[in-house]
């Protein structure tokens, strides 16, 4: 069962040419094998050992109202004029009652178009004579969502709760907003001309959402609740994330047992559909050669095989990249293909360097697919609402 080793002796270089400016050429892919035994027998004994609040600094309760005049969280990236812009933001979503996926959204949106600051414009002098937080000179914009004279006049832009709900009454009308990329539902929205810019704050939109409401970011919106830890089977928390699979976790992240184990083990039926865990462009979709150099991906594997067997690699905002080896057949998605969270990217097999159908997921961080850009999966997607359930 800990027949990893084996395969880390001999680690074979992969050749890529997709992200050309992260990385240069040719890379190390890890892989697993086994843990499947261990899942199966840990199984059997119920998954009780899984407990949020074991985990400390992971607060995800029941969402509270944001208090705009109280104290505020401190972010490093921003002061505390911004944070209470951010804090506007979100309470008026909640006294909308949008679900919290928007909030981040929204969060995400003012982030990008004038981080988080009631901006006046130069052009506009009506704007300068009013309170603000700075100028900006785009077009005719004014506020903290940038928006131009039909959304209202040069007052009430500028006025960040009127701003704010003017956006949210436009996104929700957005058709599946709440499951599309943030810089989809966000674009449109904002018609921006700049299309990925939205994105890569969704990060740091979350935290701050969660550090605002007790967690909200982390929760999932069903029938009209918003519920903690619950995003699985195509649920997408608003965090932007979601598991790949249902399952437990079986062989964990470098355990002392398998310390270059860059990933875990989700032991799952064969067949079972694997999720985007969030939004993203596909870097790798392909057959990862075996220690003949043999790709014959569409046959089990076995353990010593090497190889992650058919297997998917998904960049995400803030440099993110996830990992799915071992399909059963050749993956649904292709090269630089956007996904969306929770689109059916392959189904769970045992190809490659395995001893049963399991799905290896590896996060890592950085835009770096190697071994130093791997990050432990369970606290990473715990953070996002999206635990990988504990079977041990
Ligand atoms: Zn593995």
């Amino acid at each position: 069962m800990n027949d990893v080793d084996s395969a880390d002796k001999r680690r074979r270089p992969l050749r890529l040419g997709v992200i050309a400016t992260v990385l240069t050429g040719a890379l190390l892919l890890l892989c697993c094998t086994g843990g499947t035994a261990a899942f199966f027998l840990a199984g059997l004994g119920g998954d009780d050992a899984e407990n949020g609040d074991t985990l400390a600094g992971m607060e995800c309760g029941p969402v509270r109202p944001v208090n705009i005049t109280g104290k505020l969280p401190r972010f490093t990236e921003y002061g505390d004029a911004q944070i209470r812009n951010a804090a506007i933001i979100i309470k008026v979503g909640q006294d909308m009652g949008v679900p919290s996926r928007g909030w981040v959204i929204a969060v995400a949106t003012a982030m990008q178009e004038s981080a988080l600051r009631n901006l006046a414009n130069s052009g506009v002098p009506e704007s300068m004579a009013l309170p603000h937080e700075g100028a900006g000179a785009d077009h005719d914009s004014v506020g903290l969502f940038q928006q131009r004279p039909g959304w209202g006049t040069v007052a009430q832009r500028l006025t960040p709760a009127y701003a704010a709900r003017k956006f949210y009454e436009k996104l929700i009308k957005v058709s599946s907003w709440q499951r599309r990329p943030l810089s989809v539902a966000a674009q449109r929205v904002q018609i921006s001309a700049y299309p990925d810019a939205y994105a890569k704050h969704e990060e740091l939109a979350s935290r701050i959402v969660d550090a605002l409401s007790g967690g909200a970011a982390r929760t999932v919106e069903i029938n009209g609740q918003a519920v903690c830890d619950a995003a699985e089977r195509g649920q997408i928390a608003a965090s932007g994330w979601t598991a790949p699979i249902p399952g437990g976790v079986g062989s964990g992240f470098r355990t002392t047992e398998r310390p270059s184990h860059n990933g875990v083990d989700i032991g799952a039926a064969k067949g079972t559909e694997i999720r985007a865990a969030a939004a993203g462009r596909v870097l790798v979709a392909t057959c990862d050669p075996d220690y003949r150099g043999k790709r014959d991906c569409d046959v089990d594997g076995f353990p010593g095989k090497e190889g992650c067997g058919w297997f998917v690699d998904l960049l995400h905002a803030g440099g993110n990249i996830t990992r799915y080896c071992h399909m059963m057949v050749q993956p649904f998605v292709k090269e630089d293909q956007m996904v969306s969270a929770g689109q059916v990217i392959g189904k769970v097999g045992s190809s490659g360097n395995s001893s049963g159908p399991h799905l290896h997921f590896e996060v890592h961080l950085r835009n770096d697919r190697n071994s130093s850009g791997a990050v432990n999966p369970v606290p990473f997607m715990r953070e996002r609402g999206a635990p990988l359930r504990a079977a041990e």
